[in-house]
């Protein structure tokens, strides 16, 4: 069930709502958005009345939510969401870059790699301490070593922390150190996981499974929300297919299916999406074209000898390259979108 607020509600009326839900025992989420707020309510095993909610002062309607999601819908919340984290943002007028190498090896490494990315006037800076790896006798990460190297990284540069979360149990530690908590495509389906990341207090970048579908990415995204935390942005990261000229083949329709669906920022990661180096520029310049909201690429100074996903690194000259791209293409995209909108 979904409330809708009038537009002159005032806050008392918002919360007379928000306890009538707590007396029936669900849970009660508030969207605040520019003409109105809406309230979704989960908890609830079966339909709801909508009169004894229409019998509140200040409420405008109630309305039955028939898609599988309540709170990640554009039926809930009709703006687009915008991602605070400090003085930047995600899901704004700007495109996000996101970039950094795969993995933190080390303090030098570490600092080189952000000195570019921080050079470019980009916001955050991405590495993993905890890798997700395919064989056990891969390098795992540094651990809480990494977090603090990336801490370091913030101190020194002012660059917002994006680092992966593997399990339920570190959330807490990699809390402490991250600005944004990134979890991992293999992870999209780890329900307590997403559960507990839920009441974290840090926004998290949701990655798209190894075969999710967009209903499955959406549903995943609501895991996180209806346990409380409403900052998710989600990242297409590529999918498998047959497709081997490629890592994965990167999908790029689902930026307009998820901006149809959902109020969500959407970015994209064309560096796990190609797997290659000399495909990641033209797939970004791509993800910005189609409307993305954002990209997170990889970057290593040496990427002959990264400890993982050297092959699909940007060098630093690249990335410089990238995104003046970037930028470019962006005030094209947001002009053409403006003439579009003029023309009705
Ligand atoms: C990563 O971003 O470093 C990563 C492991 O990505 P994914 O979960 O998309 O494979
Ligand atoms: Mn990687």
């Amino acid at each position: 069930m979904l409330i809708v607020m009038r537009s002159d509600a005032t806050e008392d009326q918002v919360e007379q709502v928000l306890d009538l839900v707590r007396q029936l025992g669900f849970k009660g989420h508030s969207m605040p958005g520019a003409s109105r707020t809406a309230i979704g309510i989960t908890g609830n095993p079966g339909p709801l009345d909508p009169g004894q909610f229409e019998d509140l002062p200040g409420v405008a309607e109630a309305i039955r939510v028939t898609k599988p999601y309540k709170l990640v819908g554009r039926d809930l919340k009709h703006d687009n969401t915008v991602i605070r984290i400090g003085d930047a943002e995600i899901g704004g007028a700007e495109p996000a870059i996101i970039a950094g190498p795969c993995a933190v090896e080390s303090l030098d490494q570490t600092m080189e790699i952000a000195e570019v990315v921080a050079s470019c006037g980009v916001p955050f800076f991405r590495g993993g301490a905890f890798k997700p790896r395919t064989s056990p006798y891969a390098f795992q990460g540094l651990g809480e070593e990494g977090l603090r190297i990336l801490d370091k990284v913030r101190d020194r540069f002012g660059l917002k922390i994006v680092t992966e979360v593997l399990d339920p149990e570190n959330v807490d530690l990699v809390e402490r150190y991250a600005d944004v908590l990134q979890i991992g495509a293999r992870n999209m389906q780890n329900f307590s996981l997403l559960k507990r990341l839920g009441h974290a207090r840090k926004p998290v970048l949701l990655k798209r499974g190894l075969s999710a579908t967009l209903d499955e990415m959406l549903l995943a995204a609501e895991y996180v929300m209806s346990e409380g935390n409403y900052n998710v942005i989600l990242c297409e990261r590529g999918v498998r297919t047959f497709a081997d000229h490629t890592r994965n083949t990167l999908d790029l329709s689902i930026v307009p299916a998820v901006q149809n669906l959902s109020h969500l920022p959407i970015i994209v990661d064309p560096s796990h999406g190609t797997g290659r180096r000399d495909k990641v520029i033209p797939l970004a310049r791509a993800s910005i074209a189609v409307g993305a909201n954002g990209v997170m690429v990889e970057v290593h100074n040496h990427p002959e000898l990264a400890l993982s996903d050297g092959p699909q690194a940007l060098l630093p000259e690249m990335f410089v390259q990238l995104v003046r791209e970037i930028r470019d293409i962006h005030k094209v995209i947001a002009e053409a979108e403006l003439n579009a909108a003029a023309n009705g």
